[in-house]
């Protein structure tokens, strides 16, 4: 019988000036970037801890702690390439990914494309079965002031 599994991960970062913005393995032009241990990347951390909960492995935190020296700076789609074998070697395959990210500038619609490559080479799967999609919250709030990022995703995973 087919095992399929959803899961859903959310990760938040706070936005300061000097640091950089990377998305989906992105750099994009900004005047603020993601404080964060890693490089900050929080689509790539939502997305990560969708496959954990999927696979029912536990989340990001457990498995790439920012207790730990090896994880500071680090590019994201290393634990995105390490996830994906962690549930590859569980004997899942990824059917999609669905995923937003929440912020008010700027503007990131032209680096989607660029972004469903590189998830794509990294997961394996066709850039048609990954989605990335954006949004504001129309000035309110944490994500409407520009004092941070916010990222949801989806993923289906069967085997
Ligand atoms: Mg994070």
């Amino acid at each position: 019988m087919m095992d399929i599994r959803t899961g859903q991960g959310i990760d938040f970062h706070r936005l300061v000036k000097g640091r950089l913005l990377r998305l989906g393995g992105v750099d994009i032009p900004s005047a603020k970037g993601c404080l964060a241990y890693s490089d900050g990347d929080v689509l790539i951390h939502a997305i990560c801890d969708a496959f954990l909960g999927a696979a029912g492995l536990g989340d990001i935190g457990m498995h790439f702690p920012d207790t730990d020296e090896k994880y500071r700076l680090i590019d994201s789609m290393v634990l995105l390439k390490e996830t994906v074998e962690m549930i590859s070697e569980k004997g899942f395959r990824i059917i999609n990914i669905d995923s937003t990210v929440c912020l008010e500038e700027p503007k990131i619609s032209e680096y989607v494309m660029d972004m469903r490559e590189e998830l794509s080479s990294v997961c394996k799967i066709n850039k048609e079965l990954i989605s990335v999609k954006a949004t504001t919250s129309e000035k309110m709030g944490f994500t409407g002031r520009g004092e941070g990022i916010m990222a949801l995703a989806s993923v289906l995973i069967s085997r």
